[in-house]
């Protein structure tokens, strides 16, 4: 007797689009709204039933820093214009120095906004409505339809059952590569801390928001796993998940929620309540595309010929990167690529390019790519580099950080280490 099945369905074409962006995280949906507003036809595909991805549904709510930490702003183009976004109508914690723009003056004080992630959600749905993206919510892109490395669409799975829609470019933004990895894009797999956090209301920070005016003072934070992202304090007997099987997201939820109740279980039950769960799982790296370059530590301050974006260290100040096109995309797939999370770096560089900053620019960077690439009918690694570089400029994307601000002593120091200390891996 056989212990497998075969399984063959017949479908037709549902519709053409030229792009298909799978995944609604910011780097998606950056992608959906920057090729639709370039009369491209889009479909973007999202699983769950809110925009925004860990920007929302995994509760992550701070743009982190996207300046030199000297008072230079290093990230503009879509992040800066939905940070803004964000705090009109959501909280508003952009420091004084830059509430209206960069300061006059050099400060230390950094650029970042904590915001709602629901309120930004429903934002998001608004930027994909006007764009005129068509959005499927509650859809799953299952498996790409290849034509040796040719991608000729995508099988979703959603109310509607088993369809197919056909594309010119895919655009993998799904945070874990899952579309390209079916489809045989060679990638690479990281390794993930225990950590799992959530927002708590207390009758205590309750009061603090009644006191202040402010209800963003309402939420606190309680925590499964709290591992930050040098593993500072990794438990010994816990795994280092990679979240790429059902059994390990399934273990890795399990474990750190078993962890939060107890946490909560000493706790009086009158004062608290879980006010925000996150609604997937909080890994922050779990798959890049092994992208025809890989952006590593050692690249602080060089600039490269085909940059999509300069990027700033979220954490550290100075150290300076730009983002070559290869990090998205792989020559031998013509018409698939990725961005945000899923871009290719190495150890700390990957932490540097996944958090929402980058991740907006990479996406907006990745659909002006394909759009490009379906117009001049080339491969998208093999676009006219100089045409891309100027249409990112055009959509307010600093390309090339200016030489001014590479600081006189180019030491890299991540996290009190030399970057030559640094291992690979996560970091
Ligand atoms: C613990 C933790 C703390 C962090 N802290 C910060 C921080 O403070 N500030 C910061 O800037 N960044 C932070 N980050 C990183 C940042 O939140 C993410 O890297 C960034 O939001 C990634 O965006 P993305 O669009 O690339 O991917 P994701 O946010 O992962 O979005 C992927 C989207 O695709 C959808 N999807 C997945 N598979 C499919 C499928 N097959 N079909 C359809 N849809 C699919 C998902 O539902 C999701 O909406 C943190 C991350 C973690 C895990």
């Amino acid at each position: 007797m056989s212990n497998s099945v075969s399984i063959s369905k017949k479908l037709e074409i549902k519709r053409k689009y030229d792009i298909i962006v799978c995944g609604g995280g910011v780097a998606g949906v950056a992608a959906a709204v920057t090729a639709a507003g370039k009369g491209s036809s889009v479909l973007l595909i999202e699983k769950s039933n809110i925009l925004g991805g860990l920007a929302t549904l995994g509760q992550i709510n701070l743009f982190v820093p996207m300046c030199n930490g000297r008072g230079k702003q290093i990230i503009f183009g879509l992040c800066e214009k939905w940070a803004r976004m964000s705090a009109k109508y959501g909280f508003d914690t952009i420091p004084e120095e830059w509430k209206n723009g960069e300061p006059k003056e050099p400060t230390d004080v950094r650029y970042f906004q904590r915001y709602s992630p629901y309120i930004f959600a429903l934002q998001l749905m608004e930027e994909v409505r006007a764009s005129g993206a068509d959005l499927l919510y509650d859809c799953i892109a299952c498996d790409p339809v290849m034509e040796g490395n040719v991608c000729k669409g995508v099988v979703t799975e959603s109310k509607s059952g088993t369809e197919y829609y056909e594309c010119k470019m895919l655009i993998d933004v799904t945070g874990d590569c899952d579309v390209l990895r079916r489809g045989g894009v060679p990638t690479v797999a990281g390794e993930n801390y225990f950590t799992y956090g959530a927002k708590l209301i207390t009758l205590e920070t309750c009061a603090k928001a009644v006191e202040t005016g402010n209800i963003h003072q309402a939420y606190g934070g309680i925590s499964g796993g709290s591992i930050n992202l040098y593993g500072d304090n990794q438990p010994p007997e816990m795994p280092r998940w990679s979240g790429l099987t059902a059994e390990e997201v399934t273990d890795y939820l399990v474990t750190n929620q078993h962890v939060m109740l107890e946490k909560l279980m000493e706790t009086d039950r009158k004062s608290r309540d879980i006010a925000q769960l996150p609604l997937m799982p909080q890994f922050r790296t779990t798959c890049h595309i092994a992208g025809d370059y890989s952006l590593k530590v050692a690249d602080a301050y060089k600039h490269f010929d085909d940059s999509i974006c300069a990027i700033n260290d979220f954490e550290h100040r100075d150290h300076l990167f730009e983002v070559p096109l290869r990090t998205i995309t792989r020559r031998d797939y013509p018409n698939m690529l990725t961005a945000g999370r899923s871009a290719s770096g190495i150890g700390y560089a990957w932490d540097l390019l996944r958090v929402i900053p980058p991740a907006i620019i990479t996406g907006q960077a990745a659909a002006e790519a394909a759009c490009l690439a379906i117009k001049d009918g080339v491969g998208v690694a093999d676009v006219d580099i100089k045409k891309l570089q100027n249409q990112l400029e055009n959509d307010n994307i600093m390309v090339h950080f200016p030489d001014e601000y590479i600081p006189e002593d180019r030491t890299v120091i991540i996290h009190g280490k030399n970057s030559a200390e640094i291992p690979g891996g996560h970091i």
